[in-house]
Protein backbone atom coordinates (compact mmCIF):
# COMPACT_ATOMS: atom_id res chain seq x y z
CA UNK A 1 0.00 0.00 0.00
CA UNK A 2 1.20 3.60 -1.37
CA UNK A 3 -0.54 6.35 0.65
CA UNK A 4 -0.16 9.73 0.48
CA UNK A 5 -1.93 11.91 3.36
CA UNK A 6 -2.62 15.58 2.68
CA UNK A 7 -4.25 18.07 4.68
CA UNK A 8 -3.64 21.59 6.41
CA UNK A 9 -1.58 21.66 9.14
CA UNK A 10 -3.07 20.09 12.52
CA UNK A 11 -5.69 18.56 10.30
CA UNK A 12 -4.18 15.22 12.24
CA UNK A 13 -2.12 13.95 9.27
CA UNK A 14 0.35 12.43 11.99
CA UNK A 15 -2.39 10.94 13.62
CA UNK A 16 -4.27 9.01 11.20
CA UNK A 17 -0.58 7.96 10.24
CA UNK A 18 0.05 6.22 13.03
CA UNK A 19 -3.02 4.54 12.95
CA UNK A 20 -2.52 3.55 9.14
CA UNK A 21 1.02 2.25 9.60
CA UNK A 22 0.11 0.15 12.70
CA UNK A 23 -2.70 -1.27 10.35
CA UNK A 24 -0.71 -2.21 6.99
CA UNK A 25 2.83 -2.82 8.43
CA UNK A 26 4.34 0.05 6.58
CA UNK A 27 6.21 2.79 7.39
CA UNK A 28 5.02 6.89 8.00
CA UNK A 29 7.47 8.81 6.28
CA UNK A 30 7.24 12.60 7.59
CA UNK A 31 9.16 15.16 5.74
CA UNK A 32 8.53 17.87 8.41
CA UNK A 33 10.17 14.65 11.49
CA UNK A 34 12.88 14.18 8.63
CA UNK A 35 13.59 18.15 8.24
CA UNK A 36 13.23 18.38 11.92
CA UNK A 37 15.71 15.39 12.97
CA UNK A 38 18.41 17.50 10.25
CA UNK A 39 18.19 20.61 12.17
CA UNK A 40 18.48 18.33 15.35
CA UNK A 41 21.36 16.67 13.68
CA UNK A 42 22.97 19.80 12.26
CA UNK A 43 23.43 18.39 8.91
CA UNK A 44 23.65 20.97 6.05
CA UNK A 45 19.85 20.18 5.07
CA UNK A 46 18.94 21.30 8.46
CA UNK A 47 21.08 23.83 8.37
CA UNK A 48 19.85 25.22 5.82
CA UNK A 49 16.29 24.68 6.99
CA UNK A 50 16.07 25.92 10.52
CA UNK A 51 15.27 29.19 9.49
CA UNK A 52 12.44 28.53 7.46
CA UNK A 53 10.94 26.21 9.05
CA UNK A 54 10.84 28.15 11.99
CA UNK A 55 9.03 30.89 10.15
CA UNK A 56 6.57 28.47 9.29
CA UNK A 57 7.13 28.64 5.25
CA UNK A 58 7.93 25.36 2.55
CA UNK A 59 12.10 24.76 2.67
CA UNK A 60 12.78 24.26 -1.48
CA UNK A 61 11.13 21.37 -3.07
CA UNK A 62 15.04 20.20 -4.23
CA UNK A 63 15.62 19.62 -0.80
CA UNK A 64 12.31 17.91 0.16
CA UNK A 65 12.56 15.76 -2.76
CA UNK A 66 16.14 14.80 -1.99
CA UNK A 67 15.26 13.53 0.89
CA UNK A 68 12.26 11.56 0.56
CA UNK A 69 14.05 9.71 -2.61
CA UNK A 70 16.49 8.39 -0.46
CA UNK A 71 13.71 7.28 2.11
CA UNK A 72 11.83 5.58 -0.18
CA UNK A 73 14.77 3.78 -1.50
CA UNK A 74 15.17 2.10 1.92
CA UNK A 75 14.26 -1.62 2.45
CA UNK A 76 11.50 -1.04 4.66
CA UNK A 77 9.49 1.21 2.35
CA UNK A 78 9.74 -1.76 -0.66
CA UNK A 79 6.06 -3.12 0.88
CA UNK A 80 4.68 0.58 0.99
CA UNK A 81 4.62 3.53 3.22
CA UNK A 82 2.50 6.56 4.16
CA UNK A 83 3.47 9.75 2.70
CA UNK A 84 2.32 12.37 5.50
CA UNK A 85 3.71 15.98 4.42
CA UNK A 86 5.05 15.29 1.20
CA UNK A 87 4.25 16.49 -1.69
CA UNK A 88 3.21 20.24 -0.64
CA UNK A 89 3.60 21.51 -3.90
CA UNK A 90 2.40 20.05 -7.57
CA UNK A 91 6.79 20.37 -8.00
CA UNK A 92 7.17 17.92 -5.00
CA UNK A 93 4.40 15.53 -6.81
CA UNK A 94 5.90 15.62 -9.90
CA UNK A 95 8.89 14.82 -8.65
CA UNK A 96 7.34 11.68 -6.66
CA UNK A 97 5.49 11.16 -9.79
CA UNK A 98 9.37 9.64 -11.76
CA UNK A 99 10.74 8.58 -8.32
CA UNK A 100 7.74 6.18 -8.14
CA UNK A 101 7.95 5.31 -12.11
CA UNK A 102 11.98 4.79 -11.78
CA UNK A 103 10.85 1.83 -9.67
CA UNK A 104 7.94 0.55 -11.45
CA UNK A 105 5.58 2.05 -8.42
CA UNK A 106 2.42 4.11 -8.42
CA UNK A 107 0.22 5.49 -5.50
CA UNK A 108 -2.85 3.22 -4.31
CA UNK A 109 -4.41 6.08 -3.11
CA UNK A 110 -4.39 10.37 -1.50
CA UNK A 111 -6.24 10.82 1.50
CA UNK A 112 -7.50 14.62 2.24
CA UNK A 113 -8.40 15.66 5.54
CA UNK A 114 -10.36 18.55 5.53
CA UNK A 115 -11.01 20.86 8.06
CA UNK A 116 -11.79 24.09 8.83
CA UNK A 117 -9.47 27.27 9.23
CA UNK A 118 -10.81 28.22 12.47
CA UNK A 119 -11.03 24.92 14.31
CA UNK A 120 -7.35 24.61 13.00
CA UNK A 121 -5.87 27.64 14.81
CA UNK A 122 -7.22 26.31 18.36
CA UNK A 123 -5.84 22.46 17.90
CA UNK A 124 -2.42 24.00 17.43
CA UNK A 125 -3.28 25.96 20.87
CA UNK A 126 -4.23 22.96 21.85
CA UNK A 127 -1.35 20.75 20.84
CA UNK A 128 1.15 23.40 22.34
CA UNK A 129 -0.38 23.78 25.84
CA UNK A 130 -0.95 19.86 25.69
CA UNK A 131 2.89 19.42 25.33
CA UNK A 132 4.19 21.73 28.13
CA UNK A 133 1.84 20.49 30.47
CA UNK A 134 3.47 16.94 29.95
CA UNK A 135 7.00 18.66 30.39
CA UNK A 136 7.42 18.24 26.46
CA UNK A 137 9.16 21.16 24.25
CA UNK A 138 6.55 22.85 21.82
CA UNK A 139 7.46 23.05 18.20
CA UNK A 140 8.87 26.05 17.14
CA UNK A 141 6.18 26.76 14.46
CA UNK A 142 3.57 25.84 17.10
CA UNK A 143 2.64 29.92 17.15
CA UNK A 144 0.00 31.71 15.80
CA UNK A 145 2.46 34.14 13.46
CA UNK A 146 4.14 30.76 12.77
CA UNK A 147 0.40 28.85 11.90
CA UNK A 148 -0.76 31.80 9.59
CA UNK A 149 1.82 31.38 7.88
CA UNK A 150 2.07 27.29 7.43
CA UNK A 151 -1.94 28.10 6.84
CA UNK A 152 -1.47 30.24 4.04
CA UNK A 153 1.47 27.97 2.58
CA UNK A 154 -1.12 24.91 2.66
CA UNK A 155 -3.62 27.09 0.82
CA UNK A 156 -1.44 28.78 -1.96
CA UNK A 157 1.12 25.91 -2.39
CA UNK A 158 -0.84 22.43 -1.29
CA UNK A 159 -4.20 22.54 -2.00
CA UNK A 160 -3.19 22.28 -5.20
CA UNK A 161 -2.05 18.82 -5.02
CA UNK A 162 -5.30 17.51 -3.86
CA UNK A 163 -6.61 19.01 -7.51
CA UNK A 164 -3.49 17.22 -9.31
CA UNK A 165 -4.44 14.29 -7.54
CA UNK A 166 -8.03 14.44 -7.86
CA UNK A 167 -7.27 14.91 -11.88
CA UNK A 168 -5.76 11.37 -11.33
CA UNK A 169 -8.63 9.71 -10.11
CA UNK A 170 -6.45 8.85 -6.57
CA UNK A 171 -8.16 11.41 -4.58
CA UNK A 172 -10.43 10.33 -1.33
CA UNK A 173 -11.65 13.32 0.69
CA UNK A 174 -12.52 12.90 4.09
CA UNK A 175 -14.10 14.77 7.09
CA UNK A 176 -11.31 15.70 9.03
CA UNK A 177 -13.78 17.64 11.81
CA UNK A 178 -15.02 14.43 12.81
CA UNK A 179 -13.64 12.42 16.26
CA UNK A 180 -9.97 10.78 15.37
CA UNK A 181 -11.89 6.96 15.42
CA UNK A 182 -14.21 8.30 13.48
CA UNK A 183 -11.57 9.50 10.62
CA UNK A 184 -9.95 6.38 10.94
CA UNK A 185 -12.66 4.37 9.96
CA UNK A 186 -13.44 6.78 7.32
CA UNK A 187 -10.44 6.23 5.87
CA UNK A 188 -10.31 2.27 6.27
CA UNK A 189 -13.20 2.19 4.73
CA UNK A 190 -12.73 4.59 1.66
CA UNK A 191 -9.00 2.23 1.41
CA UNK A 192 -10.79 -1.09 1.52
CA UNK A 193 -14.09 -0.55 0.33
P1 LIG B 1 2.35 20.52 9.73
O1 LIG B 1 1.67 19.63 8.74
O2 LIG B 1 1.69 20.50 11.08
O3 LIG B 1 2.56 21.93 9.25
P2 LIG B 1 4.93 19.15 9.33
O4 LIG B 1 5.66 18.50 10.45
O5 LIG B 1 4.42 18.30 8.25
O6 LIG B 1 3.80 19.99 10.06
O7 LIG B 1 5.87 20.26 8.63
C1 LIG B 1 6.55 21.24 9.38
C2 LIG B 1 7.35 22.16 8.46
O8 LIG B 1 8.33 21.41 7.73
C3 LIG B 1 6.57 22.90 7.38
O9 LIG B 1 5.97 24.07 7.87
C4 LIG B 1 7.68 23.19 6.36
O10 LIG B 1 8.50 24.24 6.78
C5 LIG B 1 8.53 21.94 6.42
N1 LIG B 1 8.10 20.91 5.44
C6 LIG B 1 7.62 19.68 5.73
N2 LIG B 1 7.35 19.00 4.61
C7 LIG B 1 7.65 19.83 3.58
C8 LIG B 1 7.57 19.71 2.16
N3 LIG B 1 7.10 18.60 1.57
N4 LIG B 1 7.96 20.77 1.40
C9 LIG B 1 8.42 21.89 1.97
N5 LIG B 1 8.51 22.07 3.29
C10 LIG B 1 8.15 21.06 4.10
Amino acid sequence: MRLVLVGPPGAGKGTQAMRLKEKYKIPQLSTGDMLRAAVEAGTPAGIAAKAILDKGGLVPDETVVGIIGERIAAPDAKAGFILDGFPRTVRQAEALEKILAAKNMDLDAVIELKVDNEALLGRIAKRASETLASGGTVRVDDNPEAFKIRLSAYHAQTAPVAAYYAQRGLLKTVDGMAPVDAVTSDIEQRLDG
